[in-house]
């Protein structure tokens, strides 16, 4: 019975976030490989720490311009819609409006 789960007490690792995995691109074969590794998994060279550690930051960095770029991509498509939503609404009201008021009796 190795494999007894404690829950939340015991076992913290579970809960928590740890740090974040790491990919570079290996500098031989392109591939994306985990940056914590010595050699790549697919062409199998040697890498360097030197290596792993300049195509890493250069993955962090592409992954993060990626992301801010989705995000923006978010914003805009969140900001489309509800502007969407608001014409909708508008168009209903104008709608609603100008049906009323044509039904409305005329009184001069
Ligand atoms: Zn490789």
């Amino acid at each position: 019975m190795a494999k007894r789960y404690d829950g939340m007490a015991n076992d913290k690792d579970d809960l928590t976030i740890g740090p974040v995995r790491r990919f570079a691109r290996c500098p031989k074969c392109n591939e994306l490989i985990d940056a914590a590794s010595t050699s790549c998994r697919y062409c199998g060279s040697p890498l360097t720490a030197q290596e792993l550690e300049r195509a890493a930051a250069l993955q962090t960095k592409l992954t993060e311009a990626k992301s801010k770029a989705n995000n923006r991509a978010a914003m805009v498509a969140a900001i489309k819609s509800l502007v969407v939503v608001v014409l909708i609404y508008s168009l209903w009201f104008l709608l609603r409006f100008f049906r009323g008021y044509g039904r409305a009796p005329r009184s001069r």
